[in-house]
Formats: C-alpha cells, structure tokens, sequence
C-alpha cells in the first residue's frame, strides 16, 4: 500500500522528513522512501516544501494505525501553520497512477487547492485523513503521483540534539566534496564559502547530502566526520536539482505562484537597486514581464548585468503573490543583439573632439573637420550559455549546471 503524508512540521521545530524516517524503520520499509518537492512559491510552506510518500507492506489496517498514530504524536499541530494530511492507498491501477501523475505535476508547478487534492482523491480511491485544514494531503498526494523521470538521491542523517548549532568537522566536508563531485552536489558554496550540506533550523535534520546514485551519497556521508551524536540515516529518492517544477509558458499565461520558462526579448538594460538586486524586463508575443535576480544570487548578477535590449533568453523562475515579476533562479543565452557604438576618430595623434551636437568632430591642433560617425560593434562579453544562481541560493529543485553538462557528455559519448 501507499502512504504519504506532508505538513508535520512548523519553523520551531520537527521535519517530516524525520516522522517519515521513523515510520519507515517501524513499518519495515523496504523501497527507498520519496522525498518530492513541490511549487517553492506558494507561501503556505514552512522551509522547503517537502511531502514524502512510500510503499509499505502488510495489513492495511494496522499501517494506517500505526501513521495515524506517530503523525498525532509528532505533529507540530499546535503551530497556526501546521495542518497536517495523510493519505493511504491500497492500490493504484494506471488510470489512477496517470492521475495522480497529473496532480503531481500541477502541485510541482502551479498553486493547487484542497478541494482539488480531495476530488483527486475522491477519483483514485484515496483516504485522506486531514488534520485542521489539512492541507498537507496537497502534498501527500502529489508525493504519491510523483513518477521521476529524472531523480536523484538524498542520504539525510538526524542528530540525537535536536536544538542548537550542528558540530561537523567542516574539513570533512571538503574532502567528501573532493571525493564524490559532481555525482554528489550542492554541497559548498566556494563563491560564498558556505557549506550547504548543514539546515540551520531548529529541527532534527543533522545534514543532507544529495547525489546521483544511492551508493554515492552513501559513499560520501563515510567521509563526513560529525562532532556531535547522529541518531539514524535514511536515503530517500528525490526530485531534488531536475527541474521538474518548470514550465514553458507565454507571458500572458503566467498566474501567481507559478513556476516557469520564458523565451523571451530584454526590453531594458539591467539595473542594479539599491540593495543588489538587479532588475529588467523581457518580451515575448503576448507581453511584457519584469525579471529579478535577488542580491542573495550572488555572481549570476553578473551576468545578468551584462545583458543588453535585443538579447533573446530563455528565463527559468517563479512568480511570487503578484505576477509581474519572475525571480530568476537560471537564464540561457540564446542570442545576442549586435550592438554598435561611435568611434571617436584620431587626428595628429589624438582624439578629435565634438563639432557640436550633428556636426561631427574637429581636430583640437590643426582644426580639421571630420563629419562622418564611424560605428564599430561591441565585443560582448556574455556567452550564449546557461547561467545559474550562486549554489547557497538555489532552490531545491533547480537544476544545476552541473547536472546539464554531464548529462549532455553522456549523451555524446
Ligand atoms: P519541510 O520542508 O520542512 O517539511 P515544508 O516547507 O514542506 O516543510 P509544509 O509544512 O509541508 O512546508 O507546508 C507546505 C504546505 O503547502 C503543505 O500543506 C502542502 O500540502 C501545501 N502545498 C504543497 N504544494 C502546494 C501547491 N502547489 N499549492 C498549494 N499548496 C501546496
């Protein structure tokens, strides 16, 4: 049978992840558990918008007992924005699976309803248990109906302290990094000096290291030495980094709390705002949209900033609450404007000076007249390439480069 649930947890404390760690040791769980990401811009999410869902075998009755009874005792219920949802399935033929398939991809990518989770519900013969506006069974059941096509894995340790700093031995991390990049990643930021493998909440999360393959995730927690007592692991099978939450849309479709890819035209040159955010806006046939590449993107900016009006990009972002303005999270270069500027001509070894506005340049020493404006194009300095947020800031889904290119290596091999 299937079970899954989300929304256990709040911003003080606990992790579904780690209830589903329990679960999957009490019940015997034999498949690796999933971990599903969903929309990272709805706003109802406590950190990373995280359900889990997994297979357990035995007496439906008893399972269910047993979920209800941990996801009671665990649940952080109390916290306004907790409520909890469970979902138990039997079994699921392939009308059923294709449903929750859909379900899936909608919750991943756009903003989703209850009603819409329990009439999916309703439709594949789920129960659902909700827990005070049980909302969580959005989650649950998009968990359920998530088919990976592309999937990666995360070996997640616990600590036995559930409150204060993590205590790692940060060189260790280096060295796994060493060891096991690229087929583990998002471990370090080198940019910002920033190890990403450690949360920072107040939650039983010790660290999670993300890779290809559950032996290389494996592989690399034997290099982590931690400084304080791990209380257990568990590897769960993600669709963390694939970008399963992007849509190619047209300007004119985008709604609030949408994910999308926006082939679009820079309409205006990039701008730096007070703070560091950069801003500009992009076209396509049915409009105009504004882009943002938030100052916590780090050195994407920099490439941001040297776009130019005419540049035809692809945008890959979310839509907060208003959906004028797409938080960049990646851009691909697909052409570049040709762009031109004046050349200042040179007479008796210097640079001629402006005749006045129209009347092209005059020689400073001997008064020589030049009337022409000679135009030479500009050597740009950005490529027709991907381009992606500093490591720190991604978000759990977006791919990273990393994962194109080795990808595209394959495929040439
Ligand atoms: P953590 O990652 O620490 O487990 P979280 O960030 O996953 O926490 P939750 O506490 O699970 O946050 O809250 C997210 C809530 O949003 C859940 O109730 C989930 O069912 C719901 N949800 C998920 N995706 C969507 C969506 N696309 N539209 C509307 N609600 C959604």
């Amino acid at each position: 049978m299937f079970v899954a649930f989300d929304d256990t947890d709040s911003r003080r404390g606990m992790c579904t992840t780690y209830l589903c760690a329990l679960l999957c040791e009490k019940l015997g769980v034999k498949k690796y558990p999933k971990l599903i990401r969903l929309n990272p811009n709805i706003p109802f999410k406590t950190r990373g918008n995280g359900a889990v869902a997994f297979e357990a075998e035995g007496d439906y009755e008893e399972i269910k007992k047993t979920v209800l009874k941990y996801v009671k005792k665990y649940s952080k219920v109390k916290d306004e924005k907790t409520n909890p949802g469970v979902v138990f399935i039997e079994r699921l033929g392939s009308k059923e699976k294709k449903i929750l398939r859909e379900f899936y991809l909608r919750a991943v990518s756009e903003l989703v309803t209850i009603k819409d989770a329990e009439k999916t519900a309703k439709k594949v013969g789920a129960e659902i248990h909700k827990f005070k506006n049980g909302r969580g069974i959005i989650g649950a059941l998009a968990a359920v109906g998530a088919d990976l096509p592309d999937r990666t894995f995360e070996f997640v340790a616990y600590r036995k302290r559930k409150i204060g700093e993590r205590k790692i031995d940060s060189r260790s991390v280096y060295e796994m990094d060493e060891a096991t990049y690229p087929d583990t990643f998002n471990n370090i930021d080198y940019k910002l000096k920033r190890i990403l493998i450690l949360p920072h909440g107040p939650d039983p999360v010790y660290c999670g290291i993300r890779g290809e393959s559950p032996e290389i995730v494996e592989k690399a927690w034997k290099n982590i030495r931690p400084l304080e007592e791990i209380e257990r692991t568990i590897i769960f099978v993600t669709n963390h980094g694939t970008d399963a939450h992007l849509r190619k849309k047209k300007i004119k479709e985008i709604k609030p709390y949408d994910c999308a890819i926006i082939d679009g035209t820079v309409v205006d040159e990039p701008i730096r705002m007070h703070g560091g955010h950069v801003f500009f806006s992009i076209k396509d046939s049915s409009g105009t949209i504004g882009c943002a590449a938030y100052k916590q993107t780090g050195d994407f900016r920099e490439a941001i900033l040297k776009l130019m009006p005419g540049d035809r990009i692809h945008a890959f972002g979310g839509i907060s609450r208003y959906p004028d303005t797409l938080n960049l999270e990646k851009i691909k270069v697909l052409r570049l404007a040709t762009l031109y500027e004046k050349v200042v001509p040179v007479c008796c070894a210097k640079n001629m000076k402006s005749a006045g506005k129209n009347k092209g340049y005059k020689c400073i020493k001997c008064g020589r007249k030049e009337r022409k404006t000679r135009l030479r194009e500009i050597c740009r300095s950005i490529k027709l390439e991907l381009y992606e947020a500093t490591a720190g800031a991604r978000r759990h889904l977006s791919k990273p480069l990393i994962r194109i290119k080795k990808k595209r290596r394959k495929q040439a091999a």
